[in-house]
């Protein structure tokens, strides 16, 4: 089974009465329900120490899924490290919503990874603009979250290897939304959906296309990375 390491900031929900209310366990909690049936899933927080991503956890990594938001700046460049070095040796990697202005995110991309936004609650729909990639696999062609925060372009990151999603938002707002890299060994996936104070993670074809991507960044077994001189 591929094992799976949520990574939550869980600020938000300890400290914000309407979080709680739509995520009362915790945003890891309800992504792990989402995963738990066919993955080995364990979770770790800001709070814990070495935010919970120690060197065994990380090894014991196939995939890591990454929400933050309020904090980026408290995340240790010694973890940041860590993560990218798993990353370049073939750990998957999931970051989710506002993910986007993470340090392992931003480290990777190298990139502001910057964008527009607005909290206004209108929907957005999800279009499937590569049907035939895993990740979309057992969508329709669009996914409707009636209530979320509008991420807008341009989105500043690298071209992405693929795409499989833009977003339509009632405001008028495009946005890519569902961007896949390969960076060393590892594969990584950005996925908008997911505002704290909207149920977006309760959603089903949200969850199918969060199993459907932990399975596409699992690690392959590959050539051995050799580097260096050579006799
Ligand atoms: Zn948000």
């Amino acid at each position: 089974m591929v094992a799976v390491t949520i990574w939550n900031e869980f600020r938000h929900e300890r400290e914000d009465d309407e979080v709680a209310a739509v995520y009362p366990d915790g945003i890891h909690a309800t992504l792990a329900a989402a995963l738990e049936d066919d993955h080995e899933v364990r979770t770790a927080t800001l709070d814990d120490p070495e935010h919970g991503l120690t060197e065994e956890v990380l090894d014991g990594t196939d995939v890591l899924l990454w929400w933050g938001h309020k904090a980026h700046d408290e995340v240790d460049d010694l973890v940041v490290d860590r993560v990218q070095e798993r990353v370049l040796d073939g750990m998957g990697l999931l970051v989710l919503h506002s993910g986007h202005y993470s340090k392992p995110f931003k480290r990777l991309m190298g990139t502001t990874c910057s964008l527009q936004w607005r909290e206004d609650g209108a929907t957005e729909r999800l279009w499937v603009v590569d049907p035939g990639h895993p990740i979309a696999d057992g969508l329709d062609e669009y996914v409707e979250l009636p209530e979320t925060e509008m991420y807008g372009e341009p989105f500043d990151v690298p071209e992405p290897d693929r795409l499989v999603f833009t977003s339509w938002f009632e405001g008028g707002e495009v946005f890519r939304s569902g961007c896949c890299y390969r960076r060393g060994s590892g594969r990584i996936f950005y996925f908008r959906p997911g505002h704290e104070t909207y149920p977006i993670y309760e959603n089903e074809a949200v969850r199918r296309v969060l199993r459907n991507a932990v399975d596409w960044a699992a690690p392959t077994e590959g050539a051995p990375r050799t580097f260096g001189h050579r006799d």
